[in-house]
């Protein structure tokens, strides 16, 4: 099975200048091809992503001779996915959609490159790991700010950059290992905020500590924002002030620390709850919780719902649990756990649950076991109709 874990770099000054170079040379090779592609395709010839990359290494000597300082896997690759980019293209115009021709790529926007691929090109091109620091070829050793998560042949290396921190993502064939699981039946999830989970069985998963402070200085960058100026140049057009490009630098920053700081801790929740749970429900859309904390960017909220869904979905396929996905429409929150009836009237700000029946429970609990009854219940009609898919039916 392949998974990608994507890890902090802290490169020094050299690597970074490295990794800029091979950004580039991996952006030039994509502009090119894309270029000789229009070219030759209006010529009327049939061409080829593999045509255009031995093109590329027949050349680049001698038009491109900066691309013989870094990695051939970075011109090569970027080609490739050029291919990949026209594939879609016709696929989309073949079955009358709207196509969407292939994009430049933009200095600024896409900083990326394949590193290398794997143990594949022997020595010198290999890749390799160790503790906290990845091998890459022409590089060298280059600090990772964590472990990474999956043992296995590391089949794929591609360095990206978000505002100015350097990534590696490691594609990984990994063997699942057998693992200890307790086998608790069935648990509905309701994501929030404060805690960052409340599971059906009363259970509450903290949120990440260094959570808090993170979130203020983020309200003060907002405020900060939205006080910054824009003006209009001569030709009438919209531009920030030096001042207002540096807070959403900032910005941009604090949103991928605070998006790492969720991810580290969804890992941990999400692991526990496949290693303990054989049936697994969560609501499709994070509507609630999303309002439940105005403080916290939606972008984020948003953010580590996927990346939550993402996480519990393969683990689940790895360790044999089944993830349920209710609807966008299951009235999670103002359905009464114990009787059914449904609530209209369910203010955000009404923390606890009250139904006429008499239950009265924590709102975040009250969704937690309607998201268990709904998961167990879609259990047992995918078993009662000898549908055998892990996974879900109803998971998008
Ligand atoms: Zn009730």
């Amino acid at each position: 099975m392949l998974l990608a874990h994507k890890i902090e770099l802290d490169p020094n000054n050299e690597q970074r200048t490295y990794f800029k170079k091979a950004s580039g040379v991996a952006r030039k090779a994509y502009n090119w091809a894309l270029e000789e592609w229009k070219r030759r395709y209006e010529a009327g010839e049939k061409l080829n992503e593999a045509a255009l990359r031995r093109q590329l290494n027949r050349i680049k000597g001698e038009q491109f001779p900066y691309m013989l300082e870094v990695t051939k896997a970075a011109p090569q690759e970027s080609i490739k996915q050029l291919g990949v980019a026209f594939k879609h293209f016709f696929r989309r115009v073949k079955n009358g959609e709207k196509p969407g021709y292939p994009r430049w790529k933009k200095f600024g926007i896409h900083d990326s490159f394949v590193a290398t691929n794997g143990p594949s090109e022997k020595g010198a091109d290999a890749a390799e790991v160790d503790g906290k620091k990845i091998k890459l070829p022409r590089v060298g050793w280059v600090r990772m700010r964590e472990l990474v998560r999956f043992k296995g042949q590391i089949k794929q290396v591609t360095i990206s950059r978000t505002a100015d921190r350097w990534y590696a993502a490691i594609l990984i064939d990994t063997e699942v290992l057998p693992h200890e699981r307790n086998n608790h039946g069935s648990v509905g999830v309701d994501l929030g905020v404060k805690a960052l989970a409340v599971l059906s069985d009363g259970r509450r998963i903290a949120g990440p500590k260094a959570h808090g402070n993170l979130l203020k200085k983020l309200r003060k960058l907002n405020k900060a924002l939205a006080r910054s100026k824009r003006y209009k140049d001569v030709e009438d057009r919209w531009r920030d002030s030096q001042n207002r490009k540096k807070v959403k630098i900032k910005l941009a920053k604090l949103h991928g620390r605070i998006a790492n700081i969720r991810k580290d801790a969804l890992h941990k929740a999400t692991t526990h709850i496949v290693l303990n749970y054989d049936i697994i429900g969560i609501e499709n859309l994070h509507v609630s919780g999303m309002v439940k904390n105005r403080r916290l960017a939606r972008s984020i909220m948003d953010q580590s719902f996927c990346e939550f869904r993402r996480q519990l979905q393969y683990k689940a396929d790895m360790y044999g649990a089944q993830v349920f996905v209710a609807d966008r429409w299951f009235p999670s929150s103002k359905m009464c756990s114990r009787c059914r009836e449904i609530k209209e009237t369910l203010t955000l700000e009404q923390r606890v649950f009250e139904c006429e029946c008499g239950n009265k429970m924590d709102r975040d609990l009250n969704a937690a076991i309607n998201l268990r009854t709904f998961a167990a219940s879609s259990a047992e009609k995918q078993n009662a109709c000898g549908d055998n898919s892990s996974g879900a039916a109803s998971a998008a």
